[in-house]
């Protein structure tokens, strides 16, 4: 069986290692280099928190409980940071909203306690408890991050050498060639013709590009995060307050992200490092961490989130073509080595996790009211991170 995986970030790569190691002959092609686009500017947050309906927090704790189980095989995970989360809530209408997603997180049994100012201060000595002391803190001890191309680099690297899967960096994907309700076979941009028993895109926000079959209809978002240079700091949890987000990025360095600036962009147009958005990150973050003092921004990334229509994952087999796949997801970092190895069970070992049946494509391309599956979907908006 030979499947070709399209797109080698977080998610291409998942895929193409768990098909490799069940059995399969993988190629897996990227267009530019290893690793991926949104995957490469990531604040890539492993959580479940908030997230509904209940099927897409299980789909996410699954993803969570697979970052785990992918250390026996590496024998540890030099790729994933599982060092908590701090959450805090500066209005009363966000505390309101936070208490009641607290009693939710803890009847669905996901791991959330509430923090004393002067544990908080303990254990992260470089935050403002002036600053901060004063609201509710729920720490989130399971909760953590991924460097998403260290994690490619390792899982691309062993599918080759263990299970001999082929990675072509630079070769773009034109065509998927179709024969009746099947794909035979994907086109290189340099003419080659390469026969395929599956097909996976996993192409990110490029996945409603024109390859000749079906696209799923994508809506991606502005993601924006800014880089401090090394900083002397002990800072280990993420922080999470209001639509604040900062977390350590290796070295010292600290990564931050504030929703609302990244909506005042509908285009991920470059940003300069000593601009605007840059110092008002910076700003914002200082005033919790003063040992920002005198820090400067050196770096802002700018990129799409891959975000399918209605902002959950699209993940399986596209109506009408049974063995071309795609899986588009945000929270891609946190599903990814779930997906991995969902869709191998699925193509390879022929064995279908019923989780991922309300995320399947065809509610795209279906009434709603004939796809019972994922009727729960409906109205329902997923949290961005
Ligand atoms: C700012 C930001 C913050 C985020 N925060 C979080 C978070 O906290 N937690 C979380 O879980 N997720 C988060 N996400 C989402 C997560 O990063 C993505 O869901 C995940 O990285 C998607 O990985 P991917 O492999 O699908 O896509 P990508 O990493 O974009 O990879 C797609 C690859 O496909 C290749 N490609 C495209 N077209 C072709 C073609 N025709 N032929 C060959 N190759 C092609 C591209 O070159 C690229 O390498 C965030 C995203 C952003 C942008």
């Amino acid at each position: 069986m030979h499947v070709v995986v399209i797109g080698s970030g977080m998610i291409g790569s998942s895929i193409a290692y768990e098909c490799a190691k069940a059995g399969a002959k993988v190629t897996v092609f990227d267009a530019g280099n290893i690793g991926g686009k949104a995957s490469a500017t990531s604040f890539s947050w492993t959580n479940a928190t908030s997230k509904n309906p209940r099927s897409y927090f299980a789909l996410n704790v699954a993803g969570m409980r697979a970052h785990i189980e992918l250390r026996r095989d590496f024998g540890g995970s030099p790729w994933l940071w599982q060092t908590g989360s701090l959450e805090w809530r500066t209005t009363q209408e966000g505390q309101e909203w936070q208490r009641g997603n607290f009693q939710q997180m803890s009847d669905w049994g996901y791991g959330v306690e509430w923090l004393d100012p002067r544990k908080l201060a303990e254990m992260e000595p470089d935050l403002d408890i002036g600053e901060i002391g004063a609201y509710p803190i729920a720490y989130y001890p399971e909760e953590g991050w991924v460097d998403p191309m260290i994690y490619s680099a390792w899982l691309l690297r062993e599918a080759g050498r263990r299970h001999d899967a082929t990675i072509r960096s630079h070769t773009p994907i034109t065509r998927v060639e179709t024969k009746g309700s099947r794909v035979e076979a994907v086109h290189t941009a340099g003419g080659e013709r390469i026969k395929a028993d599956y097909v996976i895109n996993c192409t990110g926000s490029q996945a409603d590009a024109d390859l000749g079959v079906e696209k799923v209809p994508l809506a991606p978002t502005v993601g924006i995060l800014a880089f401090t240079p090394p900083v002397a700091t002990t800072l280990r949890s993420q922080l999470h307050a209001d639509d604040l987000n900062v977390r350590p990025d290796g070295a010292g360095r600290l990564m931050i992200q504030k929703a609302s600036i990244e909506k005042r962009f509908d285009e991920a147009k470059s940003l300069e490092a000593d601009g605007p958005e840059a110092q008002e990150l910076l700003d914002v973050t200082r005033k919790i961490m003063p040992v920002l003092e005198g820090v400067r921004i050196e770096a802002v990334r700018t990129t799409y989130r891959p975000m399918p229509k209605d902002g959950f994952p699209c993940v399986g087999a596209m109506p009408d073509l049974a063995n071309y796949y795609v899986a588009v997801t945000h929270s891609g970092v946190t599903l990814a080595p779930y997906l991995g190895k969902a869709l191998a069970d699925e193509i390879v070992v022929d064995r279908r996790h019923k989780a991922l049946d309300p995320f399947a494509p065809d509610r795209f391309f279906a009434e709603p009211s004939s796809h019972g599956a994922s009727a729960e979907l409906l109205g329902q908006q997923p949290v961005e991170g």
